[in-house]
């Protein structure tokens, strides 16, 4: 089905034809009309499925079709940058409408977004600590809201958000329309959609475990010595355009930028203990192509929205399989194609297994033609020991072709 047939207004419709979308994606599609019509929804999509534009989209054709003063949709999101890029979606969808957004998160002087809501900004995106700010300074009332979006609300549990969003929703008017996104359905996500959501509507766009078709996943098994040398040989014997690698802590992240750069790599860092300017600005390099490489922490990398993305590397094995789907939607967002690389150390192990049980597949292990390993990798991934441990997603994909 076409955008003109989704019931949205021309200008909307236009809009998406000047961003080159040809066609909704499928949250897009089943989403778009449900919200027009006034539901709740629980949205279960990944990144990359352009969860976005399907409610950017329906929320411009709000203020477009019912006029009036006053903030009237607001979006709260986990972090600084996928408030950003939120941000960017909505003002590329509204770029035929008149409306002014705010951006309301940490890190940036108060001022300017003081400014932005008194000069009638009608949609609002904002991280949960921040919008509490301006609501107990009385710089931001919520009263006129009708509109309210919890993105990416798994991760906001998993940081620890609940209590402010509680705080926040009890501040709404009840009278309201209220969307969750989320990549997973666990039983935490679905408590807050019982809270939060009146008679919901669910989309469910693919299998929460599923990592988006078109990326190619592999294990270069390694010995912990040697991942650094065999980071810097892979990425010296692969066309990386543009590559991101995944560090578990903040300082391991620093660590490997620093390294990779005495190798005369070009490298942005991306980790919470960075200032704004300084994510920010190496955000806007790799975006322009001028640095090839992101070293980013999870928390940091989740709104790293950024087409052409051709790798995403594991450096360190994620902790929890969601992580290692989130991190490998960086690549091939919007169904293009990309490469997801896991270095794995022997103590990573049973990570791998985790994660290779929750999206359904046994990645294939390789190893690095020409690379001095000191012991043999190990290239086959183990035997499930137990009936549980069996590979259930592949037997079940197996069975429905
Ligand atoms: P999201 O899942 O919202 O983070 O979107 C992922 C990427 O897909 C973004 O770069 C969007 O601009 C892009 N996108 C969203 N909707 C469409 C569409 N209908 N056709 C092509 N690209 C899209």
């Amino acid at each position: 089905m076409p955008f003109s047939k989704l019931g949205l207004h021309a200008d909307l419709v236009r809009a998406t034809r000047a961003m080159g979308y040809t066609e909704p994606t499928p949250i897009q599609s089943q989403a778009i009309p449900l919200i027009l019509g006034g539901a709740d929804l629980l949205g279960c999509a990944q990144t990359g499925s352009g969860k976005t534009a399907a409610f950017a989209l329906p929320i411009l054709n709000r203020l477009l079709e019912h006029p009036r003063p006053g903030l009237r949709a607001l979006v709260i999101v986990p972090t600084r940058e996928l408030a950003a890029q939120v941000e960017t979606a909505l003002r590329d969808c509204g770029r035929f409408t008149p409306f002014k957004t705010a951006i309301l998160i940490g890190g940036v002087g108060h001022h300017d977004q003081r400014q932005a809501i008194a000069q009638g900004a009608q949609v609002v995106v904002a991280t949960p600590g921040r919008l509490l700010d301006h609501l107990k300074q009385g710089s931001v009332r919520l009263d006129r809201v009708e509109l309210a979006v919890l993105d990416e609300a798994d991760r906001m549990l998993d940081m620890g958000f609940l209590p402010d969003i509680r705080d926040i929703l009890g501040r709404l008017p009840k009278q309201r329309q209220t969307l969750l996104f989320s990549a997973t359905l666990a039983p935490e996500v679905e408590r807050v959609a019982a809270f939060t959501l009146r008679h919901p509507q669910r989309v469910e766009i693919s299998r929460p475990s599923s990592v988006a078709e078109g990326i190619s996943q592999v294990v270069y098994p390694i010995g912990l010595q040697q991942k650094t040398e065999l980071l810097i040989a892979l990425l010296e014997a692969t066309q990386i355009r543009s590559g991101v690698v995944f560090c578990r802590t903040k300082h391991g992240a620093d660590r490997l930028a620093r390294k990779l750069k005495e190798r005369g790599f070009s490298i942005g860092l991306l980790h919470a203990n960075r200032t704004q300017g300084q994510r920010t600005s190496a955000m806007e390099a790799f975006r322009k192509g001028r640095i090839q490489i992101l070293v980013a922490t999870d928390i940091a990398a989740r709104g790293i929205d950024v087409r052409e993305i051709s790798h995403v590397i594991n450096y360190d094995a994620p902790r929890h399989p969601e992580d290692y789907v989130h991190r490998v939607g960086r690549t091939a967002r919007a169904y293009g194609v990309g490469d997801a690389i896991t270095l794995m150390s022997p103590d990573e192990q049973p990570y791998l297994t985790a994660i290779e049980r929750f999206v359904g597949i046994v990645f294939p292990r390789a190893m690095l033609p020409n690379f001095p390993y000191t012991a043999p990798p190990l290239l086959t991934a183990p035997k499930p020991k137990t009936f549980r441990d069996m590979n259930w997603g592949r037997f079940r994909r197996r069975f429905r072709r």
